[in-house]
């Protein structure tokens, strides 16, 4: 009896000291993925999945290669530029997934939400062991040729974890746009918000414009990137073709911590 209750209190204490370290290491994980230190490099691991299982994407997919990626390296270096802000970015193409990523829930449940975001987690961590190298960002690039799937669904970055799924074109066509979207989607992973309204996916003014002080307003020449689409009009708007096309302006830079506040 004397003996349990002499020991109790330690077991208690280390029990308190493992759970501190776990919640240590949880809160600076978080801090860290919510104020990226942009002096160090980052690592992005990219995952090419066949998205709909056709021997189109599959011909696609073998021909990948990691250079086909640099553009988008050049893209992001070039606009933290105007920012002072040096960036680097590296990419590592993996082998391609065959499992496909847990689905995102129709419903938006915080439930829901909450346990697809633990399910992506661990289907992240699972392939981040096959690479070898725990990467700062990863991605899974799901590939669908554009003969069969007109439309592709909404890509989806975490900030938290650092991790998403682009849905993309099957097609040397589209790698122009396709590298916008990649781009995109990453800067969503630093805390980059959407600028476009999600209904009808119009820019919204003045964040979601290329050159909100341009004069006459319409049509624009460029787009905002985390807006994709260049406004034409109040109503209508095209998405952008290239990067040369794309702007990263002050309310994104400011988010993703390019731009003091
Ligand atoms: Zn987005």
């Amino acid at each position: 009896m004397k003996k349990t209750k002499q020991k109790s209190p330690n077991w208690k204490t280390l029990r308190i000291g493992i759970l501190l370290f776990v919640l240590i290491v949880v809160v600076k994980g978080v801090w860290q993925d919510n104020n990226q230190d942009w002096r160090k490099p980052i690592f992005v691991a990219l995952y090419p999945i066949n998205g709909d299982q056709t021997a189109h994407s599959q011909n696609y997919i073998a021909k990948l290669k990691e250079q086909d990626y640099l553009p988008i390296v050049g893209y992001l270096q070039s606009e933290a530029e105007n920012y002072q802000q040096p960036v680097q970015f590296y990419f590592k193409l993996g082998q391609e997934v065959k499992v496909l990523p847990p689905a995102l829930p129709e419903g938006k449940s915080v439930f829901s939400v909450m346990l697809w975001s633990l399910k992506f987690r661990y289907y992240t961590w699972q392939q981040q062991q096959e690479l070898g190298i725990k990467p700062n960002l990863t991605l899974f690039l799901k590939y669908y040729d554009p003969a069969v799937q007109r439309e592709l669904k909404h890509s989806t970055a975490l900030q938290n974890g650092r991790m998403g799924i682009v849905n993309l074109f099957a097609s040397d066509k589209q790698n122009a746009q396709n590298q916008i979207v990649i781009a995109h989607e990453m800067l969503h992973a630093f805390g980059a918000t959407d600028k476009y309204d999600l209904s009808t996916g119009q820019p919204i003014y003045p964040q979601g414009y290329g050159d909100p002080q341009q004069s006459p307003r319409y049509p624009q020449k460029t787009a905002e990137l985390m807006a994709g689409q260049i406004a034409l009009s109040e109503q209508k708007s095209k998405m952008a073709e290239s990067f040369r096309q794309v702007v990263i302006n002050t309310d994104t830079a400011k988010e993703v911590g390019w731009l003091k506040p």
